[in-house]
């Protein structure tokens, strides 16, 4: 019922966010001109003057000392005085009467009978054989009202044609953004109501580009996990039936005849509910690793003891079905981890061993050391694995051979907690294998003080 009452939810908020988008880009582009429009006009109209004057002030500044550097070399002087003049449009003219230095001022002047405006310094001067003298800096302003007007003139256009610039971004933006985005979301309603094959081919930016390819690894990796739950459940139903309804069947046989007991079939009830409580095991402890539950008890420990112990256990057990269990090992390794866990992945190996050992049914457990690690092998001469199949078998639920033996009652379910054990203890695994040539599975972990 949730997954049906999603999507029926989005439509409403799917087609306002499209219309919020277009808006929204619409609102940050108009802000922007806005906010553009308003420095411009701020520093054309307002502060136009100011800075002109302020400008000018500075090349008053800057003419006056030029010319304090030059002031006892006549040619050079005239030179600059001449090219301040043509310029810069500042003219230097020699006080009459002794003038004491003045700031900047600005004033209205007459020359040639019109009135100029200009900004105005009087300045001392010492010359080299000790008299001072006294010049005066103008530096002519022209009135700038009417430049003034037409950049206003001009920026009413430009607030126009900004305004028009930006409807038209913001419509082409939205679209290039939005319609992908409604593509991507359409094939997402799809998988989420169920639909693995769902594709998404985003286009445009590479971000929307990078969405759709993530989502299209997701949907490949739920169609995955989708036929491999379908497929336990199926095995794991199938596994639970059949020991179930033996129990059953030799459970009634006992009731209703008490006194015709056998061993065989006390064994056989002993059996199926061993072979039930290993499954229900699996199952519990793949879901612990995959919620994160489980956490690692670690300490130091005699690896080669413990491994040699669990070989034994299993030695004792398949003795009497003609299996043959070797352990080559040198010195005895130490290692920090959870002993219980790695006692765990040994036994998946030597169990997954025994079950695809074939005629032989000699398995040899090597220990090697390599530079502060240690890897133990767990080799058998069986069936061995195809290529195709043996990069899946560490995937859940993973099954080379589909069809079940009563014999092998794997859920597929081993090598995968064989892998997360590893993972969790930073460990490494492998297997290598050919098919008629039997495998070796092999897993690494760092030798105690290596
Ligand atoms: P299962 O419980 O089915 O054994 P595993 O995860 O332990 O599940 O193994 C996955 C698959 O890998 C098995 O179904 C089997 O086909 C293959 N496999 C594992 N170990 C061996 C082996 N020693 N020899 C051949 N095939 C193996």
């Amino acid at each position: 019922m949730a997954a049906l009452s999603r999507p029926c939810a989005a439509w409403g908020i799917d087609s306002m966010d499209r219309f919020r988008l277009k808006w929204r880009i619409f609102s940050f582009l108009l802000g922007f001109c806005a906010l553009l429009l308003f420095v411009l006009w701020i520093f054309q109209t307002l502060l136009l003057t100011p800075m002109y004057k302020a400008i000018r002030i500075g090349e008053i500044q800057k003419a006056i000392s030029l010319v304090r550097e030059n002031i006892d070399n006549s040619a050079v002087l005239s030179a600059i005085l001449e090219e301040l003049d043509t310029d810069k449009e500042i003219i230097v003219m020699l006080t009459q009467e002794f003038a004491p230095p003045s700031t900047p001022i600005e004033r209205s002047t007459f020359w040639g009978g019109r009135r100029v405006e200009t900004i105005t310094q009087t300045e001392e001067f010492t010359l080299s054989d000790g008299r001072v003298i006294s010049l005066t800096f103008y530096a002519t302003i022209s009135p700038v009202d009417a430049t003034v007007s037409t950049l206003q003139i001009q920026l009413y256009f430009v607030t126009a044609i900004m305004v028009i610039l930006a409807v038209f971004l913001a419509i082409l933006i939205s679209k290039k953004i939005a319609k992908p985005i409604e593509e991507i979301n359409t094939g997402a309603k799809a998988l989420a109501s169920g639909d693995y094959n769902a594709h998404f081919s985003g286009h445009g930016f590479l971000e929307i580009k990078e969405l759709s390819d993530t989502l299209n690894g997701a949907a490949e990796e739920l169609s995955k996990t989708e036929s491999l739950r379908r497929e336990l459940m199926a095995n794991i139903s199938h596994d639970l039936r059949t020991p179930l309804a033996l129990i059953y069947s030799y459970a009634e046989m006992m009731h209703d005849f008490p006194k015709e007991i056998s061993s065989e079939q006390t064994q056989t009830i002993m059996d199926e509910t061993k072979r039930l409580s290993s499954l229900v095991n699996d199952v519990l402890n793949v879901s612990q690793l995959e919620a994160g539950m489980m956490e690692l008890n670690r300490s130091v420990y005699n690896l080669t003891e413990s491994i040699g112990d669990t070989a034994e256990r299993i030695a004792e057990l398949v003795k009497k079905d003609g299996y043959n269990l070797l352990f080559e090992h040198e010195d005895d390794v130490y290692t920090e981890a959870d002993e219980v866990k790695i006692t765990q992945v040994v036994y998946n190996l030597l169990i997954n061993a025994i079950h695809y050992s074939g005629e032989e049914k000699k398995i040899i457990i090597r220990q090697t050391e390599t530079d502060g690690f240690v890897t133990i092998e767990v080799s058998d001469s069986g069936e061995g694995i195809a290529p195709e199949d043996l990069p899946h078998i560490w995937e859940r639920y993973y099954k080379v051979d589909k069809t079940h033996k009563r014999a092998i009652t794997g859920t597929g379910l081993g090598l995968s907690i064989v892998k997360k054990i590893m993972d969790l203890h930073g460990g490494e695994c492998g297997a290598v294998s050919r098919r008629g040539e039997g495998s070796v599975f092999w897993f690494k972990l760092q030798k105690q003080g290596g």
